[in-house]
């Protein structure tokens, strides 16, 4: 039996059924067309090879397109009422015993994911999208690329390159995994209910080698967070608060490390940061 997508009418259906009213607090802008699912699909290249890991499944409609594929599927869901009913929703739609496995918690509180997936495809909540995607990558290794659809804003700024006026810290964070970039356009009327704000894709590909240790990536982000905490100053006194307490300490170190201290943090890529956390212990 072949796996069968939801359509708009039996979303709102089961929503009700389930006496689920979509809440902004969990981001539940449900999508209700049966083409920007499998868009999403196929832009992440699921096959029936790979494991996939779906945050904030919802109903359903996303988890049932990568399912279509033949993929196997670790869902992770915080609303309780949602990730008690998709088994049987999947069940329904021609889904096989075992390809589907429910875990049902806040992702950002998840520290193991059964099955081990390496492709993360979302429809996140966008109040949480870039913390989420930032823990994901940090804690588990095995995941090696995806897409996911969030504010455009955000899809933006996970995909700017240093120097663009939008880059800021979730770019450089984002880099500290991999490369990032836009992979297409949504429309605000595949959703239930229509959301106010518009969305976009982006892919990510984790880069081959690791970047350093968990102590220099905190240090790294550290930088970060205090060069774009104050990102019109110059790096000498935007980062004097962590690096020696006053600005002449702090342009001494960026110096010391081959960054010009009379640059702002928009000016550095994740390599620049990088080497300065890692010339400073
Ligand atoms: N994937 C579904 C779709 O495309 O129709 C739903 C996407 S909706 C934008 C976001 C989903 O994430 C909701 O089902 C919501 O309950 C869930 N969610 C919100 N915060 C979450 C969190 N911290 N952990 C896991 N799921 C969360």
């Amino acid at each position: 039996m072949p796996v069968t997508l939801l359509g708009a009418a039996e979303i709102r259906s089961l929503a009700a059924e389930l006496d689920v009213t979509p809440t902004k607090k969990l981001g539940q802008n449900f999508v209700v067309d049966a083409n920007t699912v499998r868009k999403i699909v196929t832009s992440a290249k699921v096959s029936d090879a790979d494991r996939v890991v779906e945050i904030g499944p919802g109903l359903g409609s996303l988890t049932l397109a990568i399912l279509e594929t033949g993929a196997r599927v670790t869902a992770v869901e915080i609303d309780h009422r949602l990730a008690a009913h998709l088994p049987a929703t999947a069940a329904g739609h021609g889904v096989p015993e075992g390809r589907l496995t429910v875990v049902d918690a806040d992702a950002l509180r998840v520290t193991e994911l059964p099955g081990e997936p390496t492709v993360l495809v979302a429809n996140l909540p966008y109040n949480v999208s870039v913390p989420v995607l930032l823990h994901f990558l940090e804690t588990f290794p095995y995941l090696r690329r995806g897409v996911v659809m969030v504010q455009a804003e955000v899809a933006e700024r996970l995909a700017a390159p240093p120097g663009s006026k939008v880059y800021g810290s979730p770019s450089a964070k984002a880099a500290w995994y991999g490369a990032w970039r836009l992979a297409g356009t949504v429309s605000r009327q595949v959703f239930w209910p229509v959301p106010n704000v518009d969305s976009l894709l982006v892919a990510f590909e984790r880069a081959d080698e690791p970047r350093g240790d968990e102590a220099l990536r905190r240090r790294t982000f550290e930088l970060i967070d205090a060069a774009f905490g104050q990102r019109r100053k110059m790096l000498r006194q935007a980062l004097s608060s962590v690096l020696g307490g006053s600005a002449a300490a702090a342009a001494a170190a960026l110096e010391q490390a081959g960054i010009d201290p009379t640059l702002r943090g928009e000016q550095l890529s994740i390599d620049d940061f990088e080497r300065l956390a890692a010339s400073v212990h």
